[in-house]
């Protein structure tokens, strides 16, 4: 048993390695990969339009609160003469649930000034699922360029990347 196992990982010795060096070397992700949001919020034009396309109920749509805590807007209640908070409502933002989002892309596509795009940030986790909830403050910080540049190239050895 103890022989096999031995010549098991002697034999891959001499095989392509298909694995990359990640957390420390991160890949350059496709053109047309999707990941977290990014959010231009001066030409938001809070037209909810990412909010009712969304199929996982993923957005809720929050004022542009900075420094305090998100408030968040009933969707029915906007219209209502009586309700006080009129003006407020028409300065409503995205708020992305990650605990939600499955990546489509409809929320983008939907968006008519185009404020809305994703990035090629990949890496979520949190130790707080909480955390998965981003305010518009937060998307609307671009990723770090320093995230994903690395390319895969193909070499003898198999699968290695390009510096
Ligand atoms: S990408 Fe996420 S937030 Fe946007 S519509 Fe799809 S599920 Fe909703
Ligand atoms: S992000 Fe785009 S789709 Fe969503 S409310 Fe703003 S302008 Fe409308």
């Amino acid at each position: 048993m103890v022989i096999k196992a031995i010549y098991s990982g002697f034999k891959h010795l001499f095989k392509s390695r298909m694995t990359v060096k990640y957390p420390d070397q991160k890949l350059k992700m496709a053109e047309r990969f999707l990941g977290r949001h990014i959010l231009d919020i001066p030409t938001c034009i809070h037209c909810r339009a990412c909010f009712r396309i969304c199929p996982t109920k993923a957005i809720t749509m929050v004022l542009l609160v900075k420094n305090a805590q998100q408030e968040e807007i009933p969707e029915k209640a906007g219209n209502d003469e009586k309700t006080p908070k009129k003006k407020k409502r028409e300065e409503v933002y995205p708020q992305i649930s990650y605990k939600r989002c499955i990546f489509c892309g409809f929320c983008v596509d939907v968006c008519p000034p185009n404020c809305l795009t994703m990035s090629h940030k990949y890496e979520l986790s949190v130790y707080d699922k909480e955390n998965l909830v981003y305010t518009p403050e937060q998307l609307s910080k671009k990723p770090s360029e320093e995230e994903g540049r690395y390319e895969i190239v193909f070499t003898r050895r198999g699968v290695s990347h390009a510096d």
